[in-house]
């Protein structure tokens, strides 16, 4: 494994590698940049399936977060961790305290919280041992769940690629389709038939389609035809790179603003072949910032008026992505990753004057 030829690519701060004969803990925490603020980001659980795929999820994962909190307007930096094991193997209290105390180790420079394979209860653990923890339960003095202020702002930034491409945000008469029907996906389907959109619903849970059906007289569509689906616009809201070569092929939809992270399998390939079919693309890490937006609240001190404010700016930073995209002829993706580093530098240079 060549660490140093990734770490220097993607430009790491700091990679720490955890590991505790006890417990048998095996941890990455990843530091991509702290230029605006400590770096938060999420731990995630997972059974990799070697260390070198462990590695590159937690740079990929945390450069990631460096660009969400960057366009953001958040002074946080970018920063993730993973456990490596099946968590329903190998979770415990202890093996979830020793990697608190990791965490702790780094003095605030990393804030860690929920992501795939970790759940509040697992949280309170870690908290145990560190106070460098956010998104812990509202009983807890936290914010709780920051899914409904995701689903808000992908909402508010749907909107804004609406007003972009049609001249109207209005989405009563639009036909959408959303992928992925968790947490983001089912509060998202609120707010659009709250508007009066028409709303097409696919997930791999029959559970979770009848749910919404019910609820909001979503309609069901066969997840092999999402593609040929004729809708205007399309919300993936379930895993990574459903953008990519083979759905891209025959794509109709107009526009696509969804919640889920990574969309594009690879964001210069999948970004140009977007803008070149006339497709708008509302970039992932701009759009569903609604989650972090709320979660850095708590670290002012909770209020959910102040998290909804700063939910609202995603419609604006939208619009700027937009215009840089049109200024400098580049996809969209490219513009926002754009916005983000510029945001970096910018306080950076600011910085040498402290
Ligand atoms: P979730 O686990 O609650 O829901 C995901 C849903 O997607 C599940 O119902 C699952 O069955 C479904 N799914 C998985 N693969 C699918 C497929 N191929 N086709 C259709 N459905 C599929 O997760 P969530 O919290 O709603 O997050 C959804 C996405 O948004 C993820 O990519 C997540 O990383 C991203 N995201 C979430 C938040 C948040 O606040 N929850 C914030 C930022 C980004």
């Amino acid at each position: 494994m060549n660490i140093f030829t990734e770490i220097i690519e993607l430009e790491h701060e700091q990679v720490m590698v955890c590991y505790d004969r006890n417990t048998n803990l095996k941890a990455i925490i990843a530091i991509h940049n702290t230029v605006l603020g400590p770096a938060l980001g999420g731990t995630r659980f997972w059974n990799y399936t070697s260390e070198e795929t462990a590695l590159t999820d937690v740079l990929r994962l945390s450069r990631g977060m460096t660009f969400k909190a960057s366009a953001a307007g958040l002074n946080l930096g970018g920063g993730k961790a993973v456990i490596i094991g099946d968590p329903n193997q190998i979770k415990n209290e202890a093996l979830l305290r020793r990697f608190g105390k990791f965490v702790q180790n780094l003095n605030g420079k990393y804030i860690t919280a929920e992501d795939v394979g970790v759940n509040e209860k697992d949280m309170e653990f870690i908290h145990s041992e560190t106070s460098h923890v956010t998104g812990l339960p509202v009983s807890m003095g936290g914010s709780g769940d920051p899914s409904p202020f995701t689903a808000y702002g992908v909402y508010l930034g749907m909107k804004a690629t609406a007003k972009k491409l049609y001249g109207s945000e209005d989405l009563s008469r639009k036909k959408i389709v959303v992928q992925g029907l968790g947490k983001v996906g089912y509060y998202l389907i609120s707010h659009l038939k709250k508007e009066g959109s028409t709303v097409y619903v696919y997930d791999i849970q029959e559970s979770a389609i009848q749910k919404v059906v019910k609820e909001f007289k979503a309609i069901p569509i066969d997840g092999n035809k999402i593609f040929e689906t004729d809708a205007e616009i399309y919300a993936p809201c379930a895993l990574g790179a459903t953008l990519n070569p083979d759905t891209l092929a025959n794509i109709k939809f107009q526009m696509i603003a969804g919640g889920a992270n990574n969309q594009l399998l690879d964001e210069e390939r999948d970004g140009n072949t977007l803008m070149q079919k006339g497709i708008l693309y509302a970039p992932d890490f701009v759009i569903n910032a609604g989650g972090l937006m709320n979660v850095h609240t708590e670290l002012e001190g909770y209020s959910k008026e102040r998290a909804l404010e700063k939910v609202e700016t995603i419609y604006s930073n939208i619009e700027k992505v937009y215009q840089i995209a049109d200024k400098q002829k580049v996809n969209t993706q490219k513009a926002a990753i754009y916005l983000a580093e510029n945001r970096i530098q910018a306080i950076s240079n600011l910085k040498k004057f402290m």
